[in-house]
């Protein structure tokens, strides 16, 4: 038995580029990636992250396609079926519900570029498009000869090296040297501040993409969160399972995901997933439309923490808070919470 086919890909890819025994491939392969991207930096100092994606799609000789309606697809089959690229007949079928991009190798290189990837980006998956941008490019980056012609990246996949290529793509599409802007690293971060570094840096990102990356990196306490409505998990659970209670559990105002500055947790700032927010936060109060419209949308209210009570009556620790919240279509609240500091 072939002794390369008892390791796991992850680790075989890692070994394939180099890395020394001892290492972790996860972290091996993110430094890797990161220094192909830092010496093109420094090569073509590209000014925006969308600069940045093309500077590197070029260098590793991907093209992207984005498919944002149903003609796009139909002009890029036959743009490149015109180009004897044969394999495009089948990318309309092959971009099903599931499918989040699809990667081909041409069979005639063009303009320098080997592949293309093209990228979905209806419908929901459109929040997603910049992640699927550089999930592809990542692909490419550790395996450059990319054994398959054709490949589909799906949803949910339970695949090591997929979830590897998604946690990659994560750091790469806010490279840090780029996101970290004098914006967000003085005084109280607020949303207005996170919406002009988005536009600056990366207007393709979604916005809670893009929100939730710089709340991480923010050098003050601070806490994104998002908060729609859901059922408590338990009565989710019951509901999976088809346990259908008596009387139908209605869904509340609960935290859906957040993510918090490296030194949020240590100052306080934690909300654990599924809490529910409070009515007399300005949250809650905005989501449920029970405060006069601001001009540009964004509420900011001085409140505590403890004002946040779970289902046994529990509260969260007391803590002075700063809550700024704007709406995000119909479905969804984004708030930023930071701590009051003493003078
Ligand atoms: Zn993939």
């Amino acid at each position: 038995m072939n002794l390369r086919s008892k390791i796991s890909p992850t680790l075989r890819m890692a070994r394939d580029l180099g890395m020394p025994a001892s290492a972790e491939p996860v972290a091996y392969l993110t430094a890797y990636c990161r220094r192909l991207i830092d010496r093109w930096v420094h090569d073509f100092t590209p000014r925006s992250l969308r600069e940045l994606l093309d500077t590197v799609a070029a260098k590793i000789g991907v093209m992207i396609e984005e498919v944002h309606d149903d003609r796009d697809l139909i002009e890029i089959s036959h743009r490149y079926l015109s180009q004897g690229e044969g394999t495009f007949a089948r990318i309309t079928a092959e971009l099903d519900q599931r499918t989040f991009a699809l990667a081909i190798r041409l069979r005639r290189s063009r303009n320098g570029c080997t592949h293309v990837a093209v990228i979905d980006c209806r419908g929901s998956k459109y929040a997603r498009r910049w992640f699927s941008m550089w999930h592809e490019i990542v692909h490419l980056m550790l395996n450059p000869q990319l054994e398959l012609d054709f490949r589909r990246t799906t949803a949910e996949s339970k695949d090591p090296v997929e979830a590897m290529i998604d946690k990659i793509a994560g750091e790469l599409a806010f490279y840090p040297p780029m996101y970290d802007s004098p914006l967000l690293s003085s005084g109280r971060p607020s949303m207005a501040d996170l919406e002009t570094h988005r536009k600056l840096l990366s207007p393709e990102a979604s916005r809670e993409a893009a929100y939730a990356t710089a709340v991480s990196r923010i050098s003050r306490p601070a806490l994104f969160l998002v908060a729609g409505l859901a059922l408590k998990a338990s009565e989710q659970r019951a509901l999976d399972s088809r346990r259908f209670p008596a009387v139908p559990p209605t869904p509340q105002l609960r935290v859906l995901r957040t993510a918090g500055s490296e030194n949020a947790k240590a100052a306080g700032l934690f909300v654990p997933h599924h809490y529910r927010v409070p009515p007399s936060s300005i949250i809650y109060r905005l989501f449920h439309e029970e405060i006069d419209s601001s001009s540009d949308g964004i509420y900011r209210e001085v409140e505590n923490l403890d004002q946040w009570i779970d289902s046994t009556g529990r509260s969260l620790p007391s803590l002075p808070i700063v809550v700024e919240t704007t709406r995000n279509g119909t479905q969804v609240v984004f708030a930023i919470i930071t701590t009051i500091e003493p003078q």
